[in-house]
């Protein structure tokens, strides 16, 4: 009895798996395609400071399949960095959104930037370096205006590799912030041995912080540390009024969140600048 529903259960397993494995073939099929067909799309989520001014904003990559509909980044970044099309993505991100706030810039809008999302695969990649420098020059954008998102993916590489190129993107004068900061291992030890420019609080700190007073208290540690290393800080995933307050009470100098603005074409970001 029990062996043989171990078999049926294996055999359910399996065809799952298949279909797992076929459906991500498919996918990455279709990606490649997009990628090729520059169907991508460009977002932005407007970011604010503590006076409600919209100073900045994060690029995020929209994949919208005329058959299977939108597919998530959570789902297609993974694939892309898998077979290395996230170089290609990658390049395609951070050329449009230079050409964006340059495009803001003509128009008078002068005090927004934008963060980039980078993929560990793109460190490991050769010219990075270089290869921000043309996208700068190309676009005539002041790399003030840039911001580069790494996360602590980082670590599986080489820790003097890592700062050398940190190192170089701050002399072209390119800020780096790190991602999701907070859940990882290695936190810590990044504060103290990579060149950063600021710091984005995990959305898992923004949801947990009404509910319970210790994660209240270890967000506040966490800002006061980082203030205390000239980091700024960025509240991610803000959604409640509640969370927001808090995060302003905590010292958070920059606030990101579907409360605040969802990630949303270009042509609604310029609208939103003219608003203010
Ligand atoms: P991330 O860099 O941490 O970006 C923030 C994510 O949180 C975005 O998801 C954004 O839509 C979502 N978010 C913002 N505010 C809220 C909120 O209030 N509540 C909730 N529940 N979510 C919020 P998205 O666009 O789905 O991207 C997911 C991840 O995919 C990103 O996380 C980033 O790691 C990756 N990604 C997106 N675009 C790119 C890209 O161009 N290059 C690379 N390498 N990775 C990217
Ligand atoms: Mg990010
Ligand atoms: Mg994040
Ligand atoms: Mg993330």
């Amino acid at each position: 009895e029990a062996k043989a529903n171990g078999r049926n259960n294996y055999q359910y397993f399996n065809q799952n798996m298949n279909v797992e494995v076929n459906r991500k073939c498919a996918l990455t099929n279709d990606l490649s395609r997009a990628v090729e067909d520059k169907a991508l799309e460009v977002y932005y989520q407007p970011q604010f400071n503590m006076q409600k001014k919209f100073i900045g904003m994060e690029a995020l990559v929209r994949w919208n399949d005329p058959i299977n509909g939108p597919i998530p980044p959570a789902e297609f970044i993974p694939m892309a960095e898998e077979n290395g099309l996230i170089l290609e993505i990658g390049q395609f991100v951070l050329e449009t959104a230079c050409r964006d706030v340059k495009e803001l810039m003509n128009r008078g809008i002068t005090d927004v930037k934008v963060a980039v999302n980078l993929s560990v695969r793109q460190f490991e990649e050769n010219h990075l370096v270089e290869k921000v420098k043309k996208i700068l020059e190309v676009t005539n954008l002041a790399p003030s205006m840039l911001t580069l998102e790494i996360t602590e993916n980082i670590a599986i590489l080489d820790i003097a590799d890592t700062i050398s190129i940190l190192e170089q993107m701050k002399s072209l004068g390119v800020q780096i912030a790190i991602d999701d900061f907070g859940t990882g291992y290695s936190s810590l030890s990044y504060l103290r041995t990579l060149p950063m420019d600021s710091v984005k609080l995990d959305r898992s700190f923004t949801t947990d912080l009404t509910a319970d007073k210790k994660q209240a208290t270890i967000v506040g540690a966490v800002i006061m540390m980082a203030h205390a290393l000239e980091l700024q800080v960025v509240g991610e995933g803000i959604e409640t009024n509640e969370q927001m307050r808090f995060l302003e009470e905590l010292g958070c100098d920059e606030f990101q969140g579907f409360l605040l603005g969802r990630p949303m074409p270009f042509a609604d970001i310029l609208e939103l600048a003219n608003q203010q």
